[in-house]
């Protein structure tokens, strides 16, 4: 999905002169996607979720984006922004990725996964993804191997720390959003799941639109 996204923004937004699209942040582009589904099709957005009382999916419908929280970047942001680690007394400074980490990351866990000579447990990507986000390590800026070294012996505590101060610090559309089951009458609040729909509503005829198409930006 994140190819046929980057293909339609791509083509279909207009960046600054010499703007480079992998330097967009990951949290941009759906800020981006997300409004030009809605000018394309409209704001609804229906998905699929399960509530935990019955196996039975149910449908819901949501405002794309208006019914997401939108974090904007604290005034004066910058990178790297530091956090100190309880534990280790470190201090790392971090910052926000952007698409060319996300390509990074991509390659680096099918890597990973080439490699490995029996099955992996969890994302092999994960320790991959914190050292990206590291910029410097108690003010100097460090090589790679530093930067893993560094997440791969974290304690949980500062762990959950820097993962804490990182979502504190991203901006973008919040993923999160209440439903109610039908069921058991429950509010819940769930992560956005994406499927085909969010590129071709049903059609109140029934029928489906095709995926994002010129005419609509023409
Ligand atoms: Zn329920």
């Amino acid at each position: 999905m994140t190819l046929l996204i980057d293909s339609i923004l791509k083509t279909r937004a207009f960046f600054p002169e010499g703007f480079v699209y992998e330097s967009l942040l990951v949290t941009d582009r759906f800020f981006l996607i997300a409004n030009v589904r809605a000018i394309s099709f409209g704001e609804e957005y229906a998905f699929q979720w399960r509530c935990p009382c019955t196996q039975k999916a149910q449908r819901s419908v949501c405002k794309l984006p208006s019914d997401l929280k939108l974090f904007k970047l604290a005034e004066g942001f910058h990178e790297p922004f530091e956090v100190k680690l309880p534990k280790c007394g470190s201090t790392v400074g971090l910052r926000l990725l952007r698409i060319s980490d996300e390509k990074a990351i991509d390659t680096y866990r099918q890597q990973m996964m080439d490699r490995a000579t029996e099955p992996l447990l969890g994302d092999p990507g994960y320790l991959f993804k914190m050292a990206r986000r590291i910029a410097t390590i108690d003010g100097a800026e460090v090589g790679l191997e530093k930067k893993l070294a560094l997440v791969t012996d974290l304690l949980s505590v500062d762990s959950i720390k820097m993962q804490k101060e990182y979502e504190d610090n991203e901006s973008g559309l919040s993923l999160n959003i209440e439903v109610k089951c039908r069921n058991c009458g429950q509010e819940r609040e769930i992560t956005l799941p994406f499927s085909a729909e969010f590129f071709r509503p049903e059609s109140p005829d029934g029928g489906s639109e095709t995926a994002v198409s010129a005419k609509h930006f023409e």
